[in-house]
């Protein structure tokens, strides 16, 4: 029986590794089907406090690795499909494999959702087409950007994008957007800002230079197609939470995120079982506030095992 199983290999789940290992639990990480996190698909992270000439994601997240290793993390590669936390238990299943610990910190995060469109893949992640303007929106100085979606993540990253890049031209499927009605009036008043209504990407087109230059779209009223140049690609079409194997067992919200009790950022409905990060956060989704979540959690672990013993 392990004395702390941590899911996830992002900010949240290191972070809580770093924290249980110098605790002397020796957690073990169970690492799924994207070591290292999200984070390992953006070239360059600059927000992230303590690197002032920003650090590369990969090389961030392998500093963490390395930091969680060195006071004894354990690592293993399973991804969880279902858990058993009736009557006390924690037992984790991954295919045959099955795991038992007296406490859980879930730190699965969550995934951005693509649009699943000719080119896009290619270009994820370094060469102009990305899902977070916050980590890459520097990138773009006094460029033209597209941003797909029409939620209140799409408006916030076109205005966000607004402070960098010299155009941006928000593409939404439908004649209205999604987003609260703040949010909205401040996109359609910006006046870098164009919004193409009615509207899908399909196809990022890449330079010479192998990275996005343009995007094709269809108009679906008019059923027309048109080309708009653009060197970088924001998709902002919601995220999904990595969080299927607690159906039915912890309180998910609507989009699939999972509840904290109330009063805590971390505690689940099961005493023991401990939440972090981007699977249980829609509203910040940082590295650094997933690396916070991921500390708390360790210090609940530790503090409700100690209390047990
Ligand atoms: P969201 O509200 O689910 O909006 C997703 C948007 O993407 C919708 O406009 C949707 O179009 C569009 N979309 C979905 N799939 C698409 C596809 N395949 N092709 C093209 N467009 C597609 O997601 P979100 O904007 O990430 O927000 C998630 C939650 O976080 C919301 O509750 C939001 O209020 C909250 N949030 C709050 C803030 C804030 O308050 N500052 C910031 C960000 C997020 P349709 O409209 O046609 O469905």
């Amino acid at each position: 029986m392990e004395n702390v199983i941590i899911l996830g290999t992002g900010c949240a789940g290191f972070t809580a590794g770093i924290y249980t290992a110098r605790a002397n639990l020796q957690p073990l990480i169970l690492e799924g089907d994207l070591p290292g996190g999200q984070l390992t698909t953006t070239s360059e992270v600059e927000n992230f406090p303590g690197f002032p000439e920003g650090i590369d994601g990969f090389m961030l997240m392998d500093n963490l690795r390395k930091q969680a290793a060195r006071f004894g993390s354990r690592f293993e590669s399973a991804l969880v499909d279902r858990v058993d936390f009736s009557e006390g238990r924690k037992i984790l299943y991954a295919g045959e494999k099955s795991f038992e610990a007296h406490s859980v910190i879930i730190a699965t995060g969550a995934t951005p959702r693509l649009l699943g469109i000719p080119g896009e893949k290619e270009m994820y992640g370094g060469k102009g087409v990305t899902t977070c303007a916050t980590c890459d929106g520097a990138f773009y100085r006094d460029m033209d950007v597209v941003v797909v979606g029409g939620g209140d993540s799409a408006c916030e990253e076109s205005l966000f994008l607004t402070r960098f890049c010299s155009k941006v031209t928000l593409v939404h499927r439908r004649d209205e957007l999604r987003a609260s009605r703040i949010m909205a009036e401040r996109t359609l008043a910006h006046e870098k800002i164009e919004v193409i209504w009615d509207s899908a990407v399909e196809e990022v087109l890449a330079g010479e230079d192998g990275k996005a230059n343009a995007v094709n779209i269809r108009n679906l009223k008019a059923n027309d197609t048109s080309n708009i140049p653009c060197k970088g690609v924001f998709i902002a079409i919601g995220h999904v939470p990595n969080t299927k194997p607690f159906e039915g067992v912890l309180e998910l919200d609507e989009d699939g995120y999972l509840v904290p009790e109330q009063n805590s950022m971390v505690r689940s409905s099961v005493p023991g079982v401990y939440v972090a990060g981007d699977c249980a956060d829609h509203a910040y989704r940082q590295a650094i506030t997933a690396a916070g979540m991921g500390c708390q959690a360790a210090i609940e672990a530790e503090r409700w095992l100690a209390e047990k013993e």
